[in-house]
């Protein structure tokens, strides 16, 4: 048995390193020079920044036992924090040292920046989920599950909208209840830790894609950079996968390509007509990141700031983090209107968004904006998504858009990669 495993993203390095660990040969081809895909280092004068800044929690069962597995220890990687929702100037919450739900659900009762009536609703809106198991007859927006459990505007706008916008990059008038209500159960009602904040300190290639390429060398696979993989054809009873520096030949190949490229190679293929035409039909959802440099002293209030009627939700301290003192990183995800803006203008009123609401802040030193206009698919009501197993025999999908409760996130990819590593070594 051989095992090629096309793009080394999260998804990909986890099946490779659940593979290697179990002493399967395997080779990971990745056309990037970084490992990491949609969540790598990105290098800018410098400094290491990341495609995209990116929020982990406790819930991230799998990929924090895979980190630890490659020796990426979590908890000199990621900074650990109680979960604390901090809207500036608007509203705060920080959930109570009790068990789950009771965290959150004093975390409402004691909140600020909403009328006790109104905290009190959502405390029953998550009873009242909890009660059905999580689970909706039948699948809606989340804007209508919140109307029709009257959550206030209030609210909507300072919980509910910024957790499903952050948790399922899709607006709420768009995002599926039944996924984000699946985000709720695991999130917030899976014991005290799931909920926890887990910030990188690192970035994120190193945080778990290069570690597990050590990891895997070292289990006698290979893993190459710099290989973009151009066909995959049925060959012999396996696969032969082709790229620039020759055709090689497996018994098994994962497929771990970003959804807009795996359908490339799919539709060349008959068996895997169902599955290129699942992933034909995937819309997406973008997400922004604005990097500004300002001097070293400069500093948010939190590591973590939401804000409320800006452009921007969130905006991380990369200097309380990361040591990358003056490096604000500003988050905004989904679509909207900063998609016309040139990035020159949205770096500027990102800045001046922040003075805004901070007070006096220097002129940024430089400003780095990353657009990834296909950062997950969107995760819409009733979503048909492809299973990792298909009709062509030892030929596998994974990858963070592959079925499963969850939106496209880290967590998702992972297991993916960990599920499609496991039906080929029959433990699945
Ligand atoms: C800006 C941004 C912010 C995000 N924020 C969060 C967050 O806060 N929390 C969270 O959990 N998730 C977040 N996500 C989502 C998360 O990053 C993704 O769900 C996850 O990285 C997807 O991993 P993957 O392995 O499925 O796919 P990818 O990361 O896309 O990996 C696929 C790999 O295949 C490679 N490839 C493509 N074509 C070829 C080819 N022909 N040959 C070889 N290799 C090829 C690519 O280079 C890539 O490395 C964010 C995503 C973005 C873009």
């Amino acid at each position: 048995m051989n095992v090629a495993v096309i793009g080394g993203g999260y998804a990909g390095m986890a099946a490779a390193v659940t593979l290697a660990g179990r002493g399967t040969p395997v080779t990971v081809f990745e056309a990037a020079r970084t490992l990491g895909g949609r969540a790598r280092r990105v290098e800018y004068r410098d400094t290491a920044l990341d495609n995209g800044l990116h929020i982990l929690v406790g819930a991230y069962g799998e990929t924090l036992r895979l980190m630890r597995e490659v020796g990426a220890d979590p908890e000199r990687l990621l900074l650990r924090l109680p979960l604390t929702w901090r809207i500036h100037g608007r509203f705060s919450l920080a959930a109570a040292r009790l068990p789950a739900p009771l965290h959150l659900l004093a975390g409402l009762a004691t909140a600020r920046g909403a009328p006790l009536a109104e905290r009190l609703a959502a405390a029953r809106f998550m009873l009242r989920m909890r009660r059905q198991g999580y689970v909706l007859p039948q699948d809606m927006t989340v804007a209508s599950l919140l109307e029709s459990q009257s959550q206030s505007a209030r609210m909507t706008r300072l919980l509910w909208q910024p957790l499903c916008v952050s948790a399922l990059n899709t607006p709420p008038r768009a995002a599926s209840a039944q996924v984000f209500l699946n985000v709720l159960r695991d999130g917030l009602d899976a014991g005290r830790a799931a909920s926890d904040l887990l910030l990188p300190r690192a970035d994120l290639s190193r945080l778990f894609p290069e570690p597990a390429a050590e990891y895997v060398t070292a289990h006698g696979g290979s893993v190459l950079t710099g290989q973009r993989v151009t066909a995959i054809d049925e060959s012999g009873g396996g696969f032969s996968v082709r790229c620039a520096s020759g055709e090689q030949t497996f018994t098994h190949v994962i497929c771990a390509l970003p959804p807009y490229h795996a359908g490339a190679f799919l539709v060349g293929i008959s068996a895997l007509a169902e599955a290129a035409e699942a992933v034909e039909c995937l819309a997406y959802q973008p997400i922004y990141s604005v990097y500004l440099g300002y001097p070293p002293a400069v500093r948010l209030p939190h590591p973590m700031l939401g804000f409320d009627n800006a452009l921007l939700q969130w905006a991380f301290d990369r200097g309380a983090l990361s040591g990358q003192h003056g490096v604000i990183g500003s988050v905004i995800s989904a679509e909207g209107p900063h998609q016309d803006l040139a990035q020159e203008e949205l770096g500027r009123l990102v800045h001046q968004e922040l003075r805004q609401q901070l007070g006096m802040l220097p002129e940024p030193l430089w400003c780095r904006v990353i657009a990834e206009k296909r950062a997950t698919f969107a995760c819409t009501p009733g979503l048909r998504r492809p299973a990792s197993r298909t009709p062509l025999r030892n030929f596998l999908l994974a990858g963070d858009y592959v079925a499963s409760d969850y939106p496209g996130t880290l967590e998702s990819a992972v297991r993916s990669g960990i599920g499609a590593a496991r039906v080929i070594l029959g433990t699945a």
